[in-house]
């Protein structure tokens, strides 16, 4: 958690690269090995399309994970990815949230996820099938692209956001043909595509999990999990539970989930380390789909409006890195 030290250090980055421009991303670590995406340096400019990755070492020494394939695999790794984030909190705030369950909404046409409170007043965490979707396609396409220097995540953002901006059933998942078929089935690219779901997972749940043990629910007091609300439930409840955002809620939010992401991922050490990496690519989708749909109360995409604008929270993103990486130097 941000002392008030680093809290202050953190606005001052914040404001300094706010004024400068100056929100280039370091390089990975050595032991990474794995590219960083080249991130727009100015805001709030439009975000044009990060530049192909060179190939990785092919001497990376990372375990070949396993293959993230459907809806189980998909909700049974975030529960893991929760449990870790969970592991990597202070006691306090552990406490509070170790027993908080994921639901997952079977909405295909959403791409969503909140922190809320359920009619027996306990939290839960919830997630559209829609967004699972998301981050499946945005890490297998980005993993194919950081091996072979493709621009499939540009291919699959530029075919799929139009449809699901316009709201009308369609999905964010990969569509057949993105992927060369040459390299979908290449082992590497399937274990990288599992690392990169799960960075993006860190930060995305991150967020979510901090609003319960920041307190912004209101709800999260370490009781024992009552299992969620019924999925069924969820649209109602996002009405509900969030009728406006609340800005310093929300950066409040990306600062603890990116500071936990970054916790996590230094304590994976040998495995794919976790960095901002994964917030910034979360981040430029919605971008990229608040491009394609454009910001209306009509707007069909749940996190746009339940979130702050993109081009708000890379910024706090970058600085919150750069703080973390000023107060563990070298790593
Ligand atoms: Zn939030």
């Amino acid at each position: 958690m941000p002392t008030v030290r680093s809290l202050s250090l953190l606005v001052s980055l914040l404001i300094l690269s706010l004024v400068s421009g100056a929100c280039a991303v370091p390089s990975v670590t050595p032991i990474q090995q794995t590219p960083s995406i080249p991130w727009p340096s100015a805001w709030p400019s439009p975000f044009p399309a990060p530049a192909p990755a060179p190939a990785p070492p092919s001497s990376s020494n990372r375990p070949l994970l396993f293959p993230l394939i459907g809806p189980q695999a998909w909700q049974a790794e975030v529960r893991l990815v929760i449990q870790e984030l969970v592991s990597n909190l202070s006691p306090e705030n552990a406490a509070k949230v170790r027993n908080i369950p994921l639901v997952v909404d079977p909405n295909q046409g959403d791409v969503n996820a909140f922190a809320g409170c359920d009619d027996q007043g306990s939290p839960f965490i919830a997630a559209t099938e829609g967004l699972l979707e998301a981050i499946d396609a945005i890490s297998q396409t980005q993993a194919n692209d950081d091996l072979y220097g493709t621009r499939t995540y540009d291919q699959y953002t530029s075919t799929v956001l139009p449809r699901l901006a316009q709201g009308k059933g369609s999905s964010a998942a990969l569509p057949l043909g993105i992927l060369p078929f040459t390299t979908a089935l290449n082992p590497t690219r399937l274990s990288h595509a599992h690392e990169l779901f799960d960075e993006i997972v860190a930060f995305t749940f991150g967020h979510e999990l901090s609003h319960h043990y920041l307190g912004h629910t209101g709800c999260a007091n370490g009781q024992a999990s009552a299992g969620g609300p019924n999925p069924a439930a969820l649209g109602v409840m996002l009405t509900r539970v969030l009728p406006g955002l609340n800005q310093p809620n929300e950066i409040a939010a990306d600062s603890a989930g990116c500071l936990n992401t970054m916790d996590s991922g230094r304590s994976r050490r040998p495995k794919y380390v976790w960095t901002e990496r994964g917030g910034l690519t979360l981040l430029d989708f919605f971008a990229r789909l608040e491009r394609a749909s454009g910001l209306s109360p009509l707007n069909p995409v749940g996190f746009l409006l339940s979130h702050p604008n993109p081009a708000i929270r890379i910024p706090i993103v970058k600085a919150v890195a750069q703080t973390w990486r000023f107060q563990h130097p070298g790593q």
